[in-house]
This record gives structure tokens, C-alpha cells and sequence, in this order.
């Protein structure tokens, strides 16, 4: 047992397990984000992160929702631009965390703020503890006092919880699709995208499907609203494609990015962080979309 390295979390600082194996994937046990894996190459992007929170965040919750988080770069993006940050967002986080804990064994959980701040994406204890106590004063929860919890959700609070997830469309088994409309793009859709979502289990909605394909309108909006992820395949570089990918981000939710590889180098510059499949035939672009919504889409 006296083997087992310790250092600081390359994400969080706090003292943790080294358990890496390779210098290509590290491996740590960390008692605020818990046991993850990162490769090399993100774990250099993190340390130059000012919101290195929020991937402490977004690990745990993995581990509440009970997968086993493997953080690579690609993944960066995505993680941060969804991550919540607002009072309001990071409440309603830390009641879903709670609830995902609380099952399936009803009763308190125990939480040392500490430590367990990761689990409301906070950026330290003061903030945990401030969002607890407006938590407390919705009557959302119950619990006694710090420096130290045993919470528990009250009848309030499950009623918010169950608010929260059909606003999350946690439950949604819709798809959206924002592409461009013209009818050279029809193949994309018929030949890669949809039979990929169906394939998963969801039901695609394609805007241009619907009504006028150009405008962008509140029916529109809705619909995105209702889904439980979003694919932009930017090929043709529509700025409505652009645009509902982005309100999809702001919303939280998970946005596939496609791209024909002959169209790549006209990818609009501000977008280009975030992670494309560049498909070179719909086969590809089918067989990308199957692996990428079963790896995200829980
Ligand atoms: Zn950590």
C-alpha cells in the first residue's frame, strides 16, 4: 500500500491519489472531484484555466451520475460552455446532484463543504455554503448548520427537481437538427444524420422539415427548448445553423458539431474550438454521430 503516489489534483489542487499509469493518461483519486481520468493534453489546458471549478464540477457529477469521467481535450469546450455559473443555475444543479445521491436510498446526505463544494460546481466553500443557505431560505432543503451538512430535500424541493428536468429535457427523446436547407444538403440528412439518431434511440426534428427554412422563430426556439441535444452540421456555413447551435449551448445543451471535410477550412473562426467530426462520406458521418450520441447522451 505505501506505494501510492500523492499529489495535488491536476484539476482541483486538493491532495489526491496519483494512480497514473502512463505520462499519455493520468489517473488521480481526488476527494473533491473523485477518481478520474485525463489525458495529458487536457490536463495542460486545465492548468492554464481560470474556471478550473467548473471541470471539478463537471467530474463529480459524472461520478453522481454514476459513470466514470474520462476528460480529454476535445471535451473541454463543451464541458465549460454548458457548466452552470449563475446563482440560480448552480442551486438547481446541487438539488439535482442531491437527488441523484439521495436515490436509492432515501435519507440525508452528508456533505463537508470542503470537499464536497465540486458537487455545486462552486468555485470554493464560501460560495457552497452561500448557495446552500438560499437553498434553505427557497425551503428546498433542510439541514443543519455548517460547517458541516447532513441535507436533505425537502417536499418543495422535489417539486422544483421535477420542474428543473422537464425544463432540462432531461427526459426528452427529441433530437434537433440545425443544417443548412438547401436541397444539395438532403443526403446529409437522410443518409447520415437520421438514421443515426433513430439508431440511438431518439426522434430527430429538422427545422427546415417544418415550415419555412429560413426563418428563425419562436416555434423554432421551443423546439430546441424540448430537446435533449442538438447536431449542427455546419457544412454550407448557414448563420441559422450558427445561431441555433449557439442557443442550444446557452441552454445547456449537448451540441454535436459535423462538418463536410471539403467545406473545413470555411468553419466560422469563433466555433472552431469546439470539437468537429469532418465526415468524408455520410457512412462515416452516420457511424461518428451512433458512437458520439451513445458516449454523451444518458
Ligand atoms: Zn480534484
Amino acid at each position: 500500500m505505501n506505494n501510492v503516489k500523492s499529489g495535488p489534483c491536476v484539476v482541483c489542487g486538493h491532495r489526491s491519489e496519483d494512480l497514473s499509469e502512463s505520462f499519455e493518461i493520468l489517473f488521480f483519486n481526488c476527494p473533491r472531484c473523485g477518481l478520474f481520468r485525463i489525458t495529458y493534453e487536457a490536463k495542460e489546458f486545465v492548468e492554464n484555466l481560470s474556471e478550473k471549478h467548473l471541470i471539478s464540477g463537471f467530474i463529480r457529477e459524472e461520478h453522481v451520475r454514476r459513470r466514470k469521467p474520462f476528460i480529454k481535450k476535445s471535451d473541454l469546450a463543451q464541458i465549460i460552455s454548458t457548466a452552470p455559473r449563475e446563482v440560480l443555475e448552480l442551486m438547481d444543479r446541487l438539488l439535482l446532484n442531491l437527488q441523484a445521491m439521495m436515490i436509492p436510498k432515501i435519507g440525508p446526505v452528508a456533505i463537508a463543504p470542503g470537499e464536497d463544494y465540486s458537487l455545486g460546481y462552486c468555485e470554493n466553500e464560501e460560495v457552497f455554503n452561500y448557495i446552500i443557505e438560499m437553498l434553505r431560505a427557497d425551503g428546498f432543503v433542510k439541514s443543519s448548520t455548517s460547517p458541516s451538512y447532513n441535507l436533505t430535500v425537502t417536499p418543495n424541493g422535489w417539486r422544483r427537481i421535477r420542474e428543473i428536468s422537464t425544463e432540462n429535457r432531461m427526459t426528452s427523446k427529441q433530437a434537433f437538427v440545425a443544417m443548412a436547407a438547401a436541397e444539395e444538403y438532403n443526403q446529409i440528412y437522410l443518409e447520415g444524420i437520421e438514421p443515426a439518431i433513430r439508431a440511438t434511440g431518439f426522434d430527430p426534428y429538422l427545422a427546415k422539415a417544418h415550415k419555412d427554412p429560413r426563418m428563425i422563430d419562436n416555434r423554432i426556439l421551443r423546439e430546441i427548448r424540448k430537446s435533449r441535444f442538438l447536431i449542427a452540421d455546419v457544412t454550407g456555413h448557414r448563420q441559422s445553423v450558427y445561431f441555433e447551435a449557439g442557443y442550444a449551448l446557452s441552454l445547456g445543451l449537448v451540441v454535436f458539431w459535423t462538418c463536410d471535410k471539403k467545406d473545413k477550412k470555411n468553419c466560422a473562426f469563433d466555433t472552431r474550438q469546439f470539437y468537429h467530426v469532418f465526415w468524408q462520406n455520410t457512412d462515416e458521418l452516420k457511424a461518428d454521430l451512433i458512437d458520439f450520441i451513445g458516449a454523451n447522451i444518458h
